[in-house]
């Protein structure tokens, strides 16, 4: 991966004492980073060829709570360990933590090595060799939104999480003074994160007050998804360094835009753009059309990955850019999936569904096996739509409830046969978990609702 250091100098900067640090990092469910934080010369001397940690991990919350219902996990088996075998090609600095370097894991199971199937980073890798198998690589760009807040996370948690005062006063979309005084956070966002060897190309202000966003030009999909996880994490870090919050929930405020994740996937052969045919309609391939054609067929089956929580599904409103109907369009931001790069060698489809709590390994994974059953189905591919989609009655939307895609999602055939039975099962009961516990709250809004007048 480029950007990346090698083993070797790793271990010299660990000789040299230019770094003491390497967080050994997994990507959890919920598309977190955890692990364990290294003295250098232990790592390069001995763990780096393995390390482990409880198999919890891949079966819990954002609580960390250890649900029933798993098959991979329980307190019956004992909840024993994983491996967790550092890929060496993804070491890098970590230039907003002095003396520090990270690499990222694979979770293998800890009796015969192989990955585990549940693990998302497991789980792309197996589309990605599928579709390798195909003879194609698939590169994506993913769009992190997120907001900013004047107070920090800890300030924010002690107050409740009451009266949150986004960054900004207006809404400040492509501003440049506004952006110029978020810039003590957003200026080491960027230059932090380009030094750890991730291709940054942009960062702006969105539509809503607060609201930023951070491109990363497009990559192979598991460095897509890997510069996805280290950027979120690093925008958490970074805005807590400098006594701010950043959040990726989608929606924090009723009344406000929430947060997506759009991605953006193309698809190459040899190093040309598989997706492109200068005679095809808008420059797009017979290929491109059947892969956008699995990847709506199979938008309802695969919602959950894109929108995750209770939360996911209060971003899906009228007008406010979050789309929910399965079409396409070119150029039109109201549709679930827009092609982009009309007539070029960039044509490409961008998802706009996912929010910015997805886990990138996930939505990748699956939008990647919904597009390959469209071309190995050769699916055809309806006509575009036009105008404004949101008021199109005949359009067919994705589940607009987690209870809804829960269920889609283990019904699905589709998924089941391309990610396999004991992967649905694990993360419907995620879904359902993450269900149960918002059933059982009492919100603030029932009780400022029903306090005194029910
Ligand atoms: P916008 O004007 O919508 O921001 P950009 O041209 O900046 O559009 O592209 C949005 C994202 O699409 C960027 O992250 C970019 O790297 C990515 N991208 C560009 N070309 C491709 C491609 N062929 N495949 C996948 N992603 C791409």
């Amino acid at each position: 991966m480029p950007g990346t250091l090698v083993f070797d100098d790793l271990k010299a900067r660990v000789h040299d004492g230019s770094v003491d640090t390497i967080l050994a990092c997994f990507v959890d469910m919920q598309g977190r980073l955890m692990g364990k934080r290294f003295h250098g010369v232990n790592f390069v001397e001995t763990s780096f060829e393995e390390t482990h940690c409880c198999n919890y991990l891949l079966a819990t919350d954002l609580e960390m709570a250890t649900p029933d219902g798993y098959a991979s996990t329980s307190w019956e088996t004992g909840y024993g360990d994983y491996v967790m075998k550092p890929d060496l090609t993804t070491i890098r600095l970590v230039p907003w933590l002095d003396g520090t370097a990270m690499v990222l894991c694979d979770i293998l199971d800890h009796h015969h090595h192989h990955p585990v199937s549940h693990s998302p980073r497991a789980m792309l890798q197996k589309q990605i060799a599928r579709l390798d198998a195909m003879g194609f690589e698939a590169k994506m760009a993913t769009e992190l939104e997120f907001f900013l807040f004047e107070k920090s996370f800890d300030e924010i948690r002690k107050d409740g999480f009451r009266d949150l005062q986004p960054i900004s006063g207006y809404n400040e979309d492509y501003h440049i003074f506004q952006t110029t005084k978020e810039e003590d956070v957003m200026r080491p966002i960027r230059n932090h994160l380009y030094a750890a060897g991730l291709p940054i190309e942009n960062s702006k202000g969105e539509a809503e007050a607060g609201q930023e966003e951070l491109n990363i030009r497009y990559s192979p999909a598991l460095d897509c998804a890997d510069h996805h996880s280290i950027a979120k994490h690093a925008i958490k870090e970074i805005a807590w360094q400098h006594g701010r919050a950043a959040t990726f929930l989608p929606k924090w405020n009723k009344d406000r835009v929430g947060s997506s994740s759009h991605i953006h996937q193309s698809l190459w052969h040899d190093g040309e753009a598989a997706f492109f045919d200068p005679s095809g309609q808008h420059g797009m391939s017979k290929l491109m059309s059947h892969y956008m054609a699995g990847l709506i067929k199979y938008a309802p089956d695969y919602t959950y990955f894109l929108a995750p929580y209770v939360n996911s599904y209060k971003r899906f409103s009228k007008g406010t850019f979050a789309p929910t109907k399965t079409v396409w369009s070119v150029d039109n931001r109201t549709a679930g999936f827009r092609l982009c790069g009309e007539g070029t060698e960039g044509v490409r489809v961008e998802c706009r569904i996912g929010g910015s709590d997805l886990n990138p390994y996930l939505a990748q994974a699956v939008m990647l096996a919904a597009g390959m059953k469209g071309i190995e189905d050769q699916l055809e591919l309806a006509p575009a739509t036009a105008g404004d989609v949101y008021q199109d009655e005949v359009a067919a939307s994705i589940p607009q409830t987690l209870r809804a895609a829960t269920e889609l999602l283990r019904n699905s055939q589709f998924l089941r046969e391309a990610l396999g039975g004991d992967v649905v099962n694990h993360y419907a009961r995620a879904a359902e978990w993450e269900q149960e516990e918002f059933d059982g709250a009492v919100t603030d809004w029932e009780i400022a609702r029903g306090f005194e007048r029910a």
